[in-house]
């Protein structure tokens, strides 16, 4: 069984879909391979925020972002990155917005949300941009049936809703366009490996429940099916910490073998035991939630301390867990100002009272009881939640600098002298068990500026280009604000289109 197609697309995320939609479109017969019943991945999951700097969206809004300010805010917090590729990306983003808004499918308004470093070139409640909401009623049945739904409706075996905002309303327009423009897409189709004709790939294999089945491409291939974060094994190899059981990504979805195949026929890796981390609430089945925007409440360590600033960017919070293995787990430490729920945004935050069946929370009335509970030293936690109560008096976190940032203040409303900082007084307490998550693992195969994917030595590899968390990440260990992952696979996914138009 062997199917023809100009371009192949592996995978059905943010990068995938973008490099589809604009294949199709640009009049070259395209097709998706998506390894599940649904399309979207995590992207399907995400709030959908693009980091997509200097587009007419920013400028539409009044929001006094620029292609420099990006780069010089790029050029102060990325760690030996490689200019090309940043380059192209800075330059690439607003061309690739102007071209996804040129098409009635596509509408992106500005989303305000800090960036998550205090660095030059920073724009004031951020520069991120997101695809406007898209009600069911107004899709083709089939586009709507075939977006993965949110993560607390998919993890609960619902369907998704009749408005579908963020990330869904991204999968769910750029699927629009494809299908209108005569796109292909094969669903329960994973990709297992890549078809050379010599060193030139010119297809993939992949396995139906009718066995084996492989589909040419006469452009080329591009990869975009995420990272590894499902595989424990190469999250071992790679040295990425968290947990298969504990990452954001669909059951099921994202194990790497894509990523496997290109380095089997000589391509280039970077892993860095690097993901898109966060804290993670744990849940009661021990899976994990993405969680941010903390409120009130403080996060321990197993010895009773707190570590970092609880306000944090999720990801640097997260790094700063996978420090030490006494942060994994650790607890957050909450009073009952909001009745018993987490003063935060968790997806899924999960039912307080299976919580507390299940252990993953605890309550008691006093502070060492809490602690006997959760078992970490009484005085300790006494001694930690005292200490943070004065911060929250006196309005300065002596200790980590909560609330200074923009970012910290951005989710809290608290009334004190420092927004972020309300303290933990009105019993009973609460403690939620916390673990490292991840949005995805973020290395993977070595592209060049324009997406292909290269050999070790720089040759790129005929026919064979990778975007999203497919690809070792434009931004390295660094995530610089809302919209990174998916703003960097839509535009390396549409530079990897630009290649394969103008390829034979
Ligand atoms: C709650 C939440 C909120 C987030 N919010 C944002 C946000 O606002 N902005 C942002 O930029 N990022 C956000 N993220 C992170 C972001 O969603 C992901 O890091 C990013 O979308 C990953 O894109 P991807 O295309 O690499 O992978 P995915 O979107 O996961 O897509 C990969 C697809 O490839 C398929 N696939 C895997 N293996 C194969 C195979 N062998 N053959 C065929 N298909 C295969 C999978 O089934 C999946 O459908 C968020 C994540 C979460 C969980």
């Amino acid at each position: 069984m062997t199917d023809v197609y100009d371009v192949v697309v592996v995978g059905s995320g943010g990068g995938a879909m973008t490099g589809a939609f604009l294949a199709q479109k640009s009049g070259l017969s395209t097709v998706v391979v998506e390894k599940t019943g649904l399309l979207g991945g995590t992207s399907a999951y995400s709030g959908g925020a693009c980091w997509l700097p200097g587009s007419d969206v920013q400028q539409r809004a009044g929001i006094a972002d620029s292609t420099e300010s990006a780069r010089e805010y790029l050029g102060a917090i990325l760690v030996d990155p490689d200019e090309a590729r940043v380059e192209a990306f800075l330059a690439h983003a607003p061309e690739l917005v102007a071209e996804l808004e040129a098409d009635e499918a596509i509408d992106f308004e500005w989303l305000p949300f800090p960036e998550y470093y205090a660095a030059p070139g920073r724009v004031p409640f951020g520069r991120s941009i997101q695809p406007a909401n898209v009600k069911r009623g107004d899709l083709p049945e089939r586009v709507g049936a075939l977006v993965r739904p949110p993560v607390e409706r998919d993890r609960a075996g619902e369907g998704g809703r009749n408005t579908l905002s963020g990330g869904q309303a991204l999968i769910a327009r750029l699927l629009d366009g494809f299908l209108r423009d005569g796109g292909t897409v094969l669903t329960e189709l994973p990709v297992t490996g890549l078809v050379l004709d010599g060193d030139r790939v010119v297809g993939v294999a992949g396995m139906t429940p009718e066995g084996p089945k492989e589909i040419r491409a006469r452009r080329g291939v591009l990869v975009a099916a995420g990272g590894f974060e499902g595989n424990a094994g190469l999250r071992a190899e790679h040295g990425v910490p968290g947990d298969v059981a504990w990452t954001m990504a669909p059951a099921g979805t994202n194990t790497g073998e894509p990523i496997v195949a290109g380095a089997s026929i000589g391509a280039a890796t970077d892993y860095r035991g690097i993901g898109w981390f966060c804290p993670g609430l744990e849940q009661p089945d021990g899976g994990g939630s993405f969680t941010l925007g903390f409120r009130s409440g403080l996060m321990v360590d197993q010895a009773g301390r707190r570590y970092a600033n609880e306000s944090l960017p999720y990801d640097r919070f997260g790094r700063a867990m996978a420090e030490t293995p006494e942060r994994i787990p650790s607890w957050y430490v909450f009073d009952s100002r909001e009745g018993g729920r987490l003063p935060a945004i968790a997806m899924p935050e999960g039912d307080p009272a299976a919580h507390l069946a299940a252990g993953t929370w605890v309550q008691a009335d006093s502070l060492p009881e809490l602690a006997g509970a959760i078992g970490v030293p009484p005085a300790e936690l006494v001694a930690t939640v005292e200490r943070f109560n004065g911060f929250c008096e006196s309005g300065v976190d002596e200790d980590f600098g909560r609330g200074e940032d923009e970012y910290d203040t951005f989710f809290a409303g608290g009334e004190g002298a420092n927004k972020a900082l309300t303290p933990v007084t009105q019993a009973p307490y609460y403690a939620a068990r916390f673990v490292l998550s991840d949005l995805g693992t973020k290395g993977g195969l070595v592209t060049d500026a324009a997406g292909r994917v290269l050999r070790e030595g720089g040759s790129h590899i005929a026919g064979l280009y990778a975007a999203g968390n497919s690809a070792a990440s434009v931004f390295g260990t660094v995530y610089p604000g809302p919209g990174a992952p998916l703003g960097s696979a839509m535009v390396f996914a549409s530079l990897a289109v630009r290649e394969l138009r103008s390829s034979t």
